[in-house]
């Protein structure tokens, strides 16, 4: 269960976040709690939340280790911060940062060598889905920002289906809807030779405290990714303490 901040929250607002949000999360044995923080905040965030169990990340990275690429933030950065985790090819990031398929594959390659945890997203515009090319896309999009993952890497990789038309918007797609397109998505993984089935597959998109448990009960729906929900300790405790 993961959220997704986005540009929220400073850094002292992030840590006064963790303080209330871990207890309510403490004793989660059976499933993980991740956030993806602003990377001004992860430094402290990770400070904090280290011993919790609760994963922390960051929501974006520059491939290259080091460089001349003003404002990117490298993997070892986020190693270095403390972190565990990175967003890779959010929706936000491809619609207004320009991360292209090519760029995301190269992301999760950098990811992966320092040791992160690469939660890559995909998902469809509402007029791809309107003209009923969904699958078209999610399958272009699986295959260009997976080129070059290994097949070994599997326990490092985290795949979150968003349909794009579902983020930030108040319209969650129907269990049956993410369900239908979460099991395309596996088979895909499959037609790429990589073990589907042990890869997880979040669902992402207007998720809230009252529609989690039904989402999870859809057989490949793995976990959720989310963000405005995230931003409140108890909301977000609500969705990772789902059914209990
Ligand atoms: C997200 O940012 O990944 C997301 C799913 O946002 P929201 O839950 O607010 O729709």
């Amino acid at each position: 269960m993961a959220g997704n901040w986005k540009m929220f929250k400073t850094d002292d607002q992030a840590v006064s976040f963790i303080k209330n949000f871990v207890p309510l999360v403490g004793d989660i044995a059976d499933r993980d709690a991740a956030l993806a923080v602003p990377a001004t905040a992860l430094q402290r965030v990770a400070e904090e939340a280290k011993g919790s169990g609760v994963i922390i990340g960051a929501q974006n990275l520059h491939w290259e280790k080091e460089g001349a690429f003003t404002g990117e933030i490298s993997a070892p950065m986020i190693v270095g911060a403390g972190a565990s985790m990175v967003l890779i090819g959010h929706s936000e990031r491809r619609q207004y940062f320009g991360d292209t398929d090519e760029w995301v594959a190269k992301k999760l390659s950098a990811a992966i060598e320092a040791g992160l945890l690469a939660v890559v997203c995909v998902g469809e515009t509402l007029s791809e889905r309107e003209s009923e090319r969904t699958f078209e896309v999610l399958s272009k999009q699986l295959k260009g920002s997976l080129a070059g993952f290994a097949a070994k890497d599997e326990k490092k990789l985290i795949l979150a289906y968003e349909p794009v038309w579902a983020i930030g918007t108040g319209k969650t797609a129907t269990k049956e809807e993410a369900q239908e397109t979460q099991a395309f998505i596996r088979k895909e993984l499959k037609a790429l030779a990589l073990p589907a089935e042990s890869i997880r597959i979040l669902y992402g998109g207007s998720v809230k405290p009252d529609n989690a448990a039904d989402l999870m009960a859809q057989p490949d729906i793995d976990g959720l990714l989310v963000g405005g929900a995230s931003l409140q300790a108890d909301s977000f405790a609500k969705i990772v303490n789902f059914g209990k």
